[in-house]
């Protein structure tokens, strides 16, 4: 009887625990604290527009290229000290002991992949994931004799046939692009742990809202091209991920990320940091849009999915590992049947002001494609069907309009006139 006692207490405060933990866990807070000035007590940290520094001795120039001295910089391409003003705010986001800024979300998946398996290895992926990524991983990977296997991300049985003694990562995205499915974290990391091997994440679809690294992923990549930054004004990613990861990353013999030099401008890292701070704001505003147009174009019976509509297969799932308060994101998938009804819908759409036939995602305007035939076109077609992505798919990054209902209304009159409701 006492051992019972003690068990349902032991197990309600674990309950307890894991309930304030997913709760009270506020990202965006962790940057508001972050003190960053610029030199001149300036409220923004300064930009540091040099890629070569001076040393005031020598030998303290050459135990900064044995990684010796913390704190000292040697040369840009190495880091740069806005590059890490800006790593700094996203591994305090994320909760990672470090981050490493690149030039696109591109180069910090390969650079990171690159960094971790080498020739004769292999790799678990989700076979939904942005079309660069999976022509990176089967057509690029290859050269390097990296094998890859492609796998039903949200079927942990077949995660878990795929693991080879060579396994080295498996590799997902949070919310998957295009087809927003959403990935059990903690139980892709249980199963890395138990065989050993490492997970990485995408977190692009999902910043804020999801923290991959306190869900037990070890390395977590973005593309800040999209939500981060928010403006669509450039292109850049970011790697976050333990102390020792980011050190051999940069680590100037044999480091991926040194030796292959993505590196990021520091003027565009310094603007990212400051828009950075307006994230959370964004993403709340993003996921109330996506939700009205989400649900509204549900009710009239179409083929809608959106990680917020309980009708979602894993909507429970995402419900389990979400920080609360910031809603379900700005990405949703409505499918129209046909690639022509798709292009008529966009026209008129994009006619209407509903927003612009365009890829990227994360900008105040909507934004919407077809992703078979543009951001997952790298994906053979048969592949694209059996993975569940129809010829008719519309992605839509769901901007920040004010008035949402009005351009749910323009959709709603755009579907009527083309026939489809
Ligand atoms: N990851 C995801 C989920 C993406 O959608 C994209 C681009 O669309 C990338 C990575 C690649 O990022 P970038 O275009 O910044 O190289």
């Amino acid at each position: 009887m006492t051992g019972i006692i003690v068990y349902s207490a032991f197990f309600s405060y674990i309950l307890r625990k894991t309930m304030v933990m997913k709760s009270s866990f506020d990202p965006a807070e962790k940057i508001q604290n972050l003190l960053q000035f610029g030199e001149f007590g300036g409220v923004n940290p300064s930009i540091t527009d040099s890629s070569t520094f001076t040393f005031l001795d020598p030998v303290t120039m050459s135990e900064t290229f044995l990684g010796h001295t913390e704190g000292c910089f040697l040369y840009s391409r190495h880091w740069n000290p806005s590059n890490k003003y800006l790593a700094e705010a996203l591994a305090a986001m994320e909760e990672t002991e470090s981050a490493w800024i690149t030039a696109s979300g591109m180069a910090a998946i390969t650079c990171s992949i690159l960094q971790l398996c080498r020739s004769g290895d292999h790799l678990i992926t989700s076979v939904t994931t942005y079309g660069g990524t999976f022509a990176f991983l089967r057509n690029y990977l290859p050269k390097f004799d990296i094998s890859v296997s492609f796998v039903d991300i949200t079927c942990l049985d077949d995660v878990k046939n795929a693991i080879r003694p060579n396994t080295k990562l498996i590799y997902t995205e949070t919310v998957t692009n295009p087809l927003l499915q959403v990935s059990d974290i903690p139980s892709l990391a249980a199963i890395a742990k138990e065989n050993g091997i490492l997970l990485m994440v995408d977190n692009t679809f999902s910043p804020m809202i999801m923290s991959p690294a306190r869900l037990g992923a070890d390395i977590v990549v973005y593309s800040l091209t999209k939500f981060i930054n928010g403006k669509n004004d450039c292109v850049a990613g970011a790697i976050c991920g333990t102390k020792a990861f980011i050190e051999a990353l940069s680590n100037v013999n044999d480091g991926t990320a040194m030796l292959l030099g993505p590196v990021l401008d520091p003027l565009r890292s310094s603007s990212i940091l400051k828009n950075l701070h307006t994230l959370h704001v964004r993403m709340k505003q993003h996921g109330h849009n996506a939700m009205i147009m989400a649900s509204g174009l549900k009710e009239l019976g179409l083929k809608v999915s959106y990680p917020g509509l309980p009708s979602h297969p894993q909507h429970a799932l995402f419900n389990s590992m979400m920080n609360t308060g910031f809603g379900y994101g700005g990405m949703m998938i409505l499918d129209v049947g046909t690639v022509d009804r798709a292009y008529d819908l966009m026209r008129m759409m994009q006619a209407e002001m509903v927003g612009y036939v365009a890829v990227s995602l994360g900008y105040y305007k909507t934004l919407f494609s077809n992703s078979g035939r543009s951001t997952s076109s790298e994906v053979p077609e048969d592949v694209q069907r059996k993975m569940g992505l129809s010829e008719g798919l519309i992605r839509f990054s769901v901007g920040l309009d004010n008035d949402i209902e009005k351009s749910l209304m323009k959709v709603k009159n755009c579907l009527t006139n083309l026939h489809i409701i």
